[in-house]
């Protein structure tokens, strides 16, 4: 324990894998088939949530979701570096976001433009954080990639964004630029699908939805942040007197799908991050509007006050239970 804090003080924030000789990575649990199907690796899938200190305890799965190119995996890197980091339990301290010349890692981000798999991937490191009640919950990060961009894909997509949803307690739907009406037909048409694959119940199918939208370019409209956003998305989910039918019922759709709706403006992160094929991720090509953005954005999804543990029908989820749903989700999607 003192050999830990001493660790801790020094600050010098190396994570040395000393239980585990496999460092920590990315796993493939659904993929897309070369034929428009999909398979689950249950056993990559088991073999992480039913490890003994992990199985039975309740679970928060954050899924980042949307187009492919638009900054999720870099994203989630920055919620590993949170994840990791041993001052999150001291408030105002964001020394979590790491060294500025520390290069990113984690989740694969810089894919080049080559076409990427379409799927979902879980960070095989669960990580468990305490609540103010003495709970400890296990923090599951999903990936998902999709390419979004040509007809024969859009299913593959539908169906991954159905799958996290119904599998996430907090989805995150990244976007570029703004939220436009046809992010709101795509969110309409996954959401459709994956709550038409749920039993029939009164109550509100998924919980969380975290609109993120990156490059937002009119902050004297809409400040950046949480305040901004809320702006933006009470603008884009009103439903007007005037409003044609048919925009009407997709504003309600969404909102009767979700129990909570919010949304996050981010500025753009500077033109190393977006153009430089040097890159590597590192603070200090990052401008400092987005590296501020970044310190309140992840504590407002990850910070344990802020943590939404995953229900189903009403019920809290345990890790155990999580592998039995992805795998009856599955079964739905698989014919
Ligand atoms: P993903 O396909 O959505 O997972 O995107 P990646 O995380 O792999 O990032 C794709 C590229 O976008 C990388 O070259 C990043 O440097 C860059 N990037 C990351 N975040 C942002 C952002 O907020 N805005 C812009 N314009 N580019 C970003
Ligand atoms: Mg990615």
């Amino acid at each position: 324990q003192s050999k830990h804090n001493e660790k801790i003080e020094s600050g010098t924030g190396d994570m040395e894998d000393f239980e585990c000789t496999m460092k920590p990575h990315a796993i493939p649990i659904v993929l897309a088939n070369n034929d428009h199907s999909f398979c689950l690796d249950e056993d990559a899938l088991s073999k992480v949530l039913m490890q003994d200190n992990i199985k039975d305890r309740h679970v928060v799965v954050i899924s980042v979701a949307g187009a492919f190119r638009h900054g999720k995996s870099f994203l989630l890197d920055f919620f590993l570096r949170y994840m990791n980091s041993k001052y999150v339990h001291k408030k105002n301290i964001s020394d979590w976001i790491g060294l500025d010349d520390a290069p990113l890692d984690g989740f694969s981000w810089r894919g080049g433009s080559e076409r990427d798999t379409t799927g979902i991937l879980m960070w095989s490191e669960i990580f468990l954080t305490e609540l103010a009640n003495g709970e400890k919950v296990a923090v599951i990060l999903l990936d998902t990639q999709g390419t979004w961009d040509s007809k024969s894909t859009v299913k593959e997509c539908a169906t991954i964004f159905a799958l996290s949803t119904m599998i996430s307690s907090v989805q995150i739907y990244n976007l570029s630029s703004n939220i436009q009406e046809d992010d709101l037909q795509h969110l309409q048409l996954f959401t459709e699908y994956g709550r038409l694959a749920l039993a029939e119940t009164n109550l509100t199918p998924f919980q969380r939805l975290q609109f993120l939208v990156r490059d937002w370019r009119f902050p004297y409209e809409a400040p950046y942040g949480a305040v901004g956003g809320q702006k933006i998305l009470e603008k884009r989910l009103r439903v007007d007197e005037n409003q044609h039918p048919e925009l009407e019922s997709l504003r309600r759709h969404i909102r009767s799908c979700f129990s909570e709706i919010a949304c996050f403006l981010m500025p753009h992160p500077g033109i190393k991050v977006s153009t430089s094929p040097t890159f590597d991720g590192r603070l200090q090509d990052i401008d400092s509007d987005f590296k501020n953005n970044l310190k309140i954005l992840v504590p407002m999804i990850l910070a344990p006050e802020n943590l939404v543990i995953k229900q189903i029908n009403g019920q809290k989820v345990k890790a155990r239970d999580l592998v039995q749903y992805f795998k009856s989700y599955m079964q739905i999607y698989q014919g």
